[in-house]
């Protein structure tokens, strides 16, 4: 089993196994900075997209833990599979409607009491 090293590994774990079980049919990409600030609140993670790619940024400063990383990773999933191709591509994911916590619900069960953080580690690292 390739153990996760770090949180760092772990996110592309818990992205790939997400990829596994909800294919989106898009590259989707985990890039990291040190920090995420917009109009000066800080957020946790956030998901954006260049043509069809969809590429979900994650904050250094405020995903610590392998746990803090992996609930990000997944929220973060959720925005990507519930964003339309032929959508804006900017800007649409201001909101959380009922669907996307339903969606969320649905892989956070799935990932804490069915097996997904030991499946998760099957998944390539990097
Ligand atoms: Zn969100």
């Amino acid at each position: 089993m390739p153990r996760a090293r770090n949180r760092w590994e772990r996110a592309t774990q818990v992205l790939r196994w997400c990829e596994a079980n909800w294919p989106i049919g898009r590259s989707v990409s985990i890039r990291w900075v040190p920090r995420i600030v917009e109009d000066g609140e800080e957020f946790d993670a956030d998901t954006g997209r260049d043509g069809r790619r969809i590429i979900i940024t994650l904050s250094e400063r405020l995903n610590r833990s392998w746990r803090e990383t992996a609930d990000s990773v997944i929220h973060e999933y959720v925005h990507s599979l519930q964003w339309p191709v032929a959508g804006p591509t900017e800007d649409a994911l201001d909101d959380h409607p009922v669907e996307f916590w339903a969606k969320y619900g649905e892989i956070k069960n799935q990932f804490m009491y069915h097996g997904g953080h030991a499946d998760a580690a099957e998944f390539d690292r990097e």
